[in-house]
């Protein structure tokens, strides 16, 4: 990995965490200044009701807290929706877009997502930009022209500030997940990809691996070749876990 791109160790609580599970952001931070990780960008991402409290937490270390998604719209009449200003204002660092489950269970197109993704970039956040094959698609042999299609239509216009997470959908909280070959392959093309789409800017986007990275197998994973890190679900509710998910980074990639 060029000196550059840091890691980067991001948790996605998705909508799990009560204020009392800011003990495990506590137990985040403490390791974090205790110098576990010191190679990697540490980055949780609580549900939107913790984030204010999160931040206190955090507050005088190193790990920066995202939120899971935003609205395209910077204020007004969007009942329950969050804009990106206000996750900004709220603490967050870092937004995700793009989530399976979002496009999933909210229907949410490849347009809506770079509409989200501009935003994310308009308050001064840096976007977590998540693509990824269903389990059909990749039996089919469509895993590569499905990314590149996500990509090509929900790329903001913007690679400074940008990470790209490659998720497969059917690796989510399954337990399974693609082998080194076919993780070293798909990176390959994506870095490829962000490089057409953005001619000397692509080589800097961090294209992170996300689904089933848990403590087991981290060190396999986070060690391919163009993996710059990882997205991490269940195993980042847990301080310790996901510590050593990121503590990967402390024997295996210099910054
Ligand atoms: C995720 O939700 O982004 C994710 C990768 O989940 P898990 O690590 O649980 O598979």
């Amino acid at each position: 990995m060029p000196d550059r791109r840091r890691p980067l160790v991001a948790g996605n609580w998705k909508m799990n965490g009560r204020a009392a599970d800011l003990l495990e952001i506590a137990a985040i931070r403490s390791a974090v200044l205790a110098g576990q990780a010191a190679a990697a960008e540490i980055v949780v991402c609580p549900p939107v009701t913790l984030l204010m409290d999160a931040g206190r937490v955090c507050a005088g270390s190193p790990v920066k807290l995202g939120a899971q998604d935003c609205d395209p719209a910077q204020d007004g009449a969007h009942t329950g929706d969050v804009s990106a200003e206000m996750l900004k204002d709220a603490g967050a660092s870092y937004v995700i877009v793009g989530h399976s489950e979002r496009r999933a269970c909210h229907a949410e197109s490849d347009a809506l997502v770079r509409a989200k993704a501009g935003a994310a970039l308009r308050a001064g956040l840096d976007v977590i930009l998540c693509v990824g094959e269903t389990q059909a698609e990749r039996v089919a042999g469509a895993a590569l022209e499905r990314v590149a299609a996500q990509l090509g239509a929900s790329l903001p216009n913007d690679a400074a500030h940008l990470v790209v997470a490659y998720e497969p959908v059917w690796a989510i909280g399954t337990g399974v997940t693609p082998t080194a070959a076919d993780i070293a392959a798909m990176h390959g093309f994506v870095r490829g990809q962000l490089e057409r789409h953005f001619p000397g800017g692509g080589k800097k986007v961090r294209v992170l691996y996300g689904g089933s990275v848990r403590p087991e197998n981290a060190a396999e994973l986070l060690a391919i070749e163009e993996v710059d890190g990882a997205l991490v679900g269940g195993a980042s509710l847990k301080a310790s876990e996901f510590m050593i998910i990121a503590g990967a980074y402390s024997v295996l990639k210099a910054p």
